[in-house]
């Protein structure tokens, strides 16, 4: 292993006698971001004004950071442009990849997939009319549901759940061999497993940056489209920016040169600001490292639990081709023992209906840290300290 975590570790600033397994939920703050945003603030947006689109490099930002994401999901550089929210980038990829199978209607994904990404599929399909139709399955019945009358076959690699992780390539491969195309969000792994975009063969892929990328929250999401797509693709959102000549004002609007065109409007400079700080601390990390590493802090983790705590059921395959970067476990009490731990400083979360979520982020959580999280919710869970009516109490975000 040719990458140091200890380095990496010490380029975040994390609270105090805090044990963070959130990452994969909202990522934490990286030091160089605090004075990368003040510099952006201050001498650019400050002392440049509306120059700073030129002479601060505001405009390129979506597609020079994008470049650096690229690295990082193995895609193709010159492929990837960062804006908007993932749900918005979800809308647009179907929208494209639905507009190259014009003869066929059905979008297929699976019941493991994020709600969001189900609504804005949803949501397309009711606005296109034409007999569009959104087709779950459950996630082990995906591979036998491709045939010939799916369009696109959109899922999420990293389940937000329970970490199960499909094999993309297979299941891309098969898609394409009945004439779809594949479309993958990778919010659950990007920054987190060793995902390829390029080699997987995806049409298009999507993901966020305020997870495991650490660009802090409300951070844009990135867009990956295949080469081969790239200057055919309709970008449905076709805002000015995505324009062939945004500053020629034209009343008829001509999509941009390949990925350029999946921009929409106004780049959000100080969250991408903030972004591409948060990216400095990828500088020198090898992908292959951060899955074995993963690997070795989740199996710690899976070990260490079912040892200590008889009573929560492993809810993440063992198997580490069909695991991400987390670990989750079902108990029917899972909120307020998730509220016990992060009383005591363990902060993970909950997934309704009963998943306590654990994320695992080399970058910052070491095999120390893994050890202190079991110890401390074995301890919950051996004196039942979250049988109490404050801990019951559920907030607005969970
Ligand atoms: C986190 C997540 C989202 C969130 O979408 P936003 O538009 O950024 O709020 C969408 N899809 C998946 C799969 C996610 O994990």
């Amino acid at each position: 292993m040719t990458t140091d975590f200890a380095r990496t570790r010490a380029l975040f600033d994390l609270p105090e006698g805090v044990i963070y397994l959130d990452g994969n939920s909202l990522g934490p703050l990286p030091r160089g971001v605090r004075d990368r945003v003040a510099r952006t603030i201050t001498d650019e947006w400050g002392q440049m004004l509306i120059t700073g689109w030129n002479r601060a490099g505001w405009m390129d930002m979506p597609a020079r950071i994008g470049d650096r994401i690229a690295r990082l999901i193995g895609a193709e550089a010159g492929h990837v442009v960062m804006g908007d929210t993932l749900s918005i980038k979800v809308f647009q990829a179907l929208a494209a990849a639905l507009d190259m199978r014009p003869d066929r209607r059905v979008i297929l994904s699976d019941t493991g997939n994020f709600p969001s990404d189900l609504y804005m599929a949803e949501g397309l399909c009711g606005m296109l009319k034409q007999g569009y139709t959104l087709r779950t399955v459950a996630p082990e019945a995906v591979e036998d549901a491709i045939d010939e009358s799916v369009a696109v076959l959109m899922l999420t690699e990293v389940d937000y759940g329970t970490g199960r992780r499909h094999d993309m390539p297979r299941l891309t491969a098969k898609a394409q061999e009945a004439g779809a195309l594949a479309v993958w969000d990778l919010a659950h792994s990007a920054g987190a497993t060793d995902v390829k975009v390029a080699e997987g063969g995806a049409d298009f892929a999507v993901g966020c940056t305020y997870k495991y990328l650490n660009s802090g929250p409300g951070g844009p999401a990135f867009i990956y489209v295949a080469p081969r797509h790239a200057d055919r693709a309709v970008p449905a959102l076709s805002g000015w920016l995505g324009h062939e000549a945004p500053f020629a004002f034209d009343l008829d609007y001509r999509p941009g040169a390949g990925i350029e065109r999946m921009r929409v409007g106004t780049p959000p400079v100080l969250q991408l600001a903030a972004l591409d700080a948060a990216l400095d601390v990828w500088d020198g990390v090898e992908i292959a490292d951060l899955r074995a590493r993963s690997l070795e802090l989740t199996d710690a983790f899976i070990a260490g639990v079912e040892d200590a705590c008889p009573d929560l059921d492993l809810a993440t395959p063992r198997d580490h081709a069909r695991r991400g970067s987390q670990v989750s476990f079902r108990h029917p009490e899972g909120y307020a023992i998730m509220q016990a731990l992060i009383a005591r400083g363990v902060i993970g979360d909950f997934r309704a209906p009963d998943i306590l979520r654990f994320g695992f982020t080399p970058l910052f959580i070491g095999l120390d840290d893994v050890a202190r999280a079991v110890a401390v919710l074995a301890e919950v869970m051996e004196s039942r300290a979250w049988d109490r009516a404050e801990y019951r109490q559920r907030a607005r975000v969970t």
